[in-house]
């Protein structure tokens, strides 16, 4: 098979960087990837299949970074919001779908007692801080050192246009550590208001790591002989692991959770849902937006999780991520490859060891797969979804094999 071509874009590309900085930004800029390896414009998917600009097809293993948990396009969600942009999207008020949402995710997740909605993770995991600071009178927030929380100030990875009063009130301990985060918290003690975790650890750039035995429920016991507000921030993993929120998988229950990418299957909503002592902090700290009540993305989350909950779609992507893991380790032994394939199967990422905290073999093994038709990201963990199937993973296994085998030649040397 001839490697894909990406002429129109690199064309499209080359209009874009004119009238937008950078052409493209953030999380899906090309400068992450493999520079003429990736079509940088996408247009249309279908299940577990993506197609760009040039007609080339995929198998589609970033999801849209996240959001895609059932496939593109999956009919139940499809109809859902089809329905519901017939009515209309955006009034004055919210509509019913508000309230049957808000119960839905209540009744799904056994810590919970209330949800509130907005757009992005960014802004229910910036509101989660300010929600335990009202409930504590307490002014720090405590976050694993290079964890991605958002884009807002207090936690943005790039520190061009932050101050530092913006970050005066966060402290950092290393993921997994508890017993750093004990001495941080007996340094401050009294003035925590918050702790932010990730189910588990997903840095962009870095093997992921599991919570080790006893971290998170050692962190449940902290914020609680404290007063401290556990917040977990299931933005990037929440429906991929469990029904009820990530911590169930890992056995803790905090008290606040942020959701956003799976909810709504690729619709733009985010959600946070919180034990009821926060309920009050909640009201009383200021939290809008012009599209937070929009009811086409609330149709299409509540058929997502409908259909996530009914068809056992976590525990397909669990049993089709543990065959791309079983294969892809049996082939990178086969080539003679020490790989590190960490995080749970259905959000895996894989580096090989020969390259020493840098890149190039896992960006040559992508650039191969990319330009062979399979998605995954050199520099940033990977998503299934329920729609993955076993064929999906036949097809990917014989381009992973070839893709180790091109690396192998190309780092002999
Ligand atoms: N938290 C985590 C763990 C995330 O992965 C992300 C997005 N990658 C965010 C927060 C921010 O979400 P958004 O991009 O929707 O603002």
């Amino acid at each position: 098979m001839e490697p894909y071509r990406f002429d129109r874009s690199e064309a499209l590309f080359a209009r874009a960087k004119k009238v937008i900085p950078g052409g493209i930004y953030g999380h899906q800029s090309p400068r992450l990837l493999a520079m003429g390896s990736y079509p940088s414009f996408f247009a249309r998917g279908e299940g577990s299949h993506v197609w760009d600009v040039d007609g080339n097809e995929y198998i589609d293993y970033m999801c849209s970074y996240g959001p895609i948990v059932l496939g593109h396009r999956h009919p139940r969600v499809e109809e859902a919001a089809r329905r519901q942009a017939e009515q209309g999207n955006c009034f004055n008020t919210p509509t019913a779908l508000w309230v049957e949402l808000a119960e839905y995710l209540v009744e799904i997740t056994p810590f919970a007692d209330w949800t509130v909605f907005a757009k992005n993770g960014s802004d229910v995991c910036t509101w989660a801080t300010m929600v335990a600071r009202h409930f504590t009178g307490r002014r720090k927030i405590v976050a694993a050192a290079g964890a991605y929380h958002g884009t807002h100030a207090w936690v943005s990875p790039v520190p061009n246009g932050v101050t530092p009063e913006d970050r005066a009130n966060v402290l950092n301990f290393r993921y997994n550590d508890l017993e750093g985060l004990t001495r941080l918290v007996e340094e401050h003690r009294g003035a925590i208001a918050g702790v932010m975790l990730t189910p588990f650890r997903h840095d962009a750039a870095h093997d992921s790591e599991l919570p080790a035995e006893g971290f998170l429920p050692g962190v449940r016991k902290l914020c609680d002989d404290h007063g401290i507000v556990f917040i977990l921030d299931d933005v990037r993993a929440g429906f991929r692991l469990h029904m009820g929120g990530s911590g169930e998988l890992f056995g803790v229950r905090p008290d606040l959770s942020c959701y956003c990418k799976a909810i709504a299957n690729g619709y733009p909503l985010a959600a946070a849902t919180g034990r009821g002592n926060l309920k009050r902090a909640a009201l009383e700290v200021f939290f809008t937006g012009s599209y937070f009540t929009s009811a086409v993305p609330m149709a299409a989350a509540l058929a997502c999780l409908q259909e996530l909950k009914q068809s056992g779609g976590i525990e397909k992507m669990r049993r089709t991520g543990e065959m791309l893991r079983d294969g892809m380790l049996s082939q990178a032994r086969s080539h003679g490859f020490e790989v590190t394939y960490s995080g749970p199967p259905a959000m895996p990422y894989m580096t090989f060891k020969a390259d020493g905290g840098k890149w190039d073999r896992i960006t040559a093994f992508c650039a191969y797969a990319a330009t062979h038709g399979i998605f995954f990201h050199p520099r940033h963990n990977w998503f299934l979804s329920a729609a993955h199937s076993e064929q999906d993973l036949r097809h990917t296994l014989d381009v992973t094999d070839a893709a180790f085998k091109v690396v192998r030649k190309q780092f002999d040397a």
